[in-house]
């Protein structure tokens, strides 16, 4: 299979080819021929898969023909996060240079006027964080009812950050006509309840389940006090041959309490999390892909779904609360055919997360030092998995997670059809939906596509 097999016009095979891409990735061969087809989609791959390109290059196309007109975007495309807004963006720019489409980005921590300067205009894709696409929207700055297609991305990400209400609302804005594309890397039963509601007819598509790729992953697990988990990650940090590693926290005080030390000792390592603004945060995203600083300490909201390429190592400081999280952390390392180690920390109290995950992946994590070897897996407390086999590993979100006894999911398990992503703590912030998830409205010194800076500047 090439991209020339999909349907794609000349000028774009061309952008291809010059992006090095030789080959579509599986969720692009299937995505691509039905979304060119004006079809609504869902497809459902882990992170790492391609699926911005299996949006972005059909849009070019249908795109290409027709006009912008002033305050009315011609299509949509919702992100969680600042920084995944701006890596679709820089994708148009890459793939469309070969086709006259201008674009905006709406996004926290951009100057509201420049933004809006563009919009005036007329777009033909408007890239947006809900927040800050909501609030345009109300202050009648822009019009919705010109949008014929949207895509609804990284949706599992956007549910944990409590961006699903604003979804609903922008969908209700929207033409019912038009194309619609959710993307998503699980599909838990509030991301279903969305697409019945606002897709019509959708071609499913799911490649390579979250749980079950990333062979090339050696993981391990290390129960140990949780006061031991400084000096671990030490010890690892000085046996392994770590060359890059992100070291994920559950919270934002261990993120920056953990770089804080870990710069003590002598390591290049650097942070990332919601609280950090967003100059700090691409700088330290920048640092971290030249390699002046190789430790990057993280927390899943700001590390998901950021294209870091080549991590030699992921640390689980905190086991996560949620298995899907274990997942997409892990993710990070072991990309595109390379290998990777993953260690996570376990005490006493995440066991039962542990448990979760060993269910979601539908194996046993080697323990350190426990003298298990890889292969016998089946012994040693797996009592759990052993024979039967495992009924649905990346569907995982339809059974009762156990979640923490801490923590309202014993009750919440007895509700039907309410996951408990919305109960993680500290993700599930509502409380910032117009500064889009983290961070205040500092400005914006991270990397802004071309087209922006030749399109804001009058
Ligand atoms: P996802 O949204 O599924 O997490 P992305 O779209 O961000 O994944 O792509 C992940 C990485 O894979 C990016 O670095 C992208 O440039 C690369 N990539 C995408 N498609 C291809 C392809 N067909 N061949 C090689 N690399 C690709
Ligand atoms: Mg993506």
């Amino acid at each position: 299979m090439n991209f020339a097999d999909l349907g794609l016009s000349d000028e774009l095979l061309k952008a291809v080819d010059e992006s090095g891409y030789t080959e579509p990735t599986p969720i692009q061969a299937q995505a691509i021929p039905p979304v060119l087809m004006m079809k609504d989609i869902i497809g459902i791959a882990q992170t790492g898969t391609g699926k911005t390109a299996s949006f972005v290059l059909p849009m070019i196309d249908i795109l290409s023909h027709g006009r912008a007109r002033a305050r009315m975007p011609r299509s949509l495309i919702l992100e969680p996060t600042r920084e995944l807004a701006a890596q679709v963006a820089e994708n148009f720019e890459k793939y469309g240079k070969y086709t006259n489409l201008s674009m905006a980005l709406l996004i926290g921590g951009v100057s509201m006027g420049d933004q809006v300067k563009a919009l005036e205009k007329g777009v033909d894709v408007l890239i947006a964080t809900p927040g800050r696409l909501m609030d345009l929207f109300e202050r009648g700055r822009i019009l919705l009812n010109g949008c014929e297609l949207l895509v609804i991305d990284e949706a599992d990400r956007m549910l944990d950050m409590g961006f699903i209400p604003d979804i609903e609302h922008i969908c209700t804005k929207l033409p019912t006509t038009r194309q619609t594309m959710l993307f998503s890397a699980t599909m838990p039963p509030p991301i279903k309840k969305l697409s019945d509601r606002f897709l019509s007819n959708p071609k499913y598509i799911e490649v390579a389940r979250p749980a079950t790729a990333n062979k090339n992953i050696e993981q391990h697990i290390a129960k140990l006090p949780a006061n031991r988990k400084h000096d671990m990650l030490k010890y690892l940090l000085r046996t392994e041959k770590v060359e890059t590693g992100i070291i994920f926290c559950n919270r934002k005080v261990t993120v920056r309490d953990l770089n804080k030390k870990l710069k003590r000792d002598g390591y290049k390592s650097g942070e990332i999390h919601g609280d950090i603004d967003q100059a700090a945060r691409q700088a330290e995203l920048e640092a971290f892909k030249t390699g002046e600083i190789n430790l990057l300490v993280a927390s899943d909201v700001a590390a998901r779904g950021l294209d870091i390429k080549g991590v030699s190592h992921v640390f689980n400081y905190d086991a996560p609360w949620h298995p899907d999280d274990y997942v997409h952390r892990i993710g990070r390392t072991g990309r595109a055919g390379a290998s990777g180690k993953a260690y996570t920390f376990v005490t006493k109290a995440d066991e039962e997360a542990l448990e979760n995950i060993e269910k979601l992946i539908g194996y046993k994590i080697d323990v350190l030092g426990a003298g298990r070897k890889k292969s016998d897996g089946k012994k040693s407390g797996g009592k759990k998995y052993d024979d039967k086999p495992d009924e649905k590993p990346a569907g995982k979100s339809e059974e009762k997670p156990k979640g923490k006894p801490e923590r309202k999911h014993r009750e919440e398990a007895a509700k039907p059809a309410k996951t408990d992503r919305s109960e993680k703590p500290k993700v599930a912030k509502r409380d910032n939906k117009n500064t889009d998830s983290d961070g205040g409205e500092d400005g914006w010194n991270g990397p802004v596509p071309g087209f922006l800076g030749a399109k804001f500047k009058d």
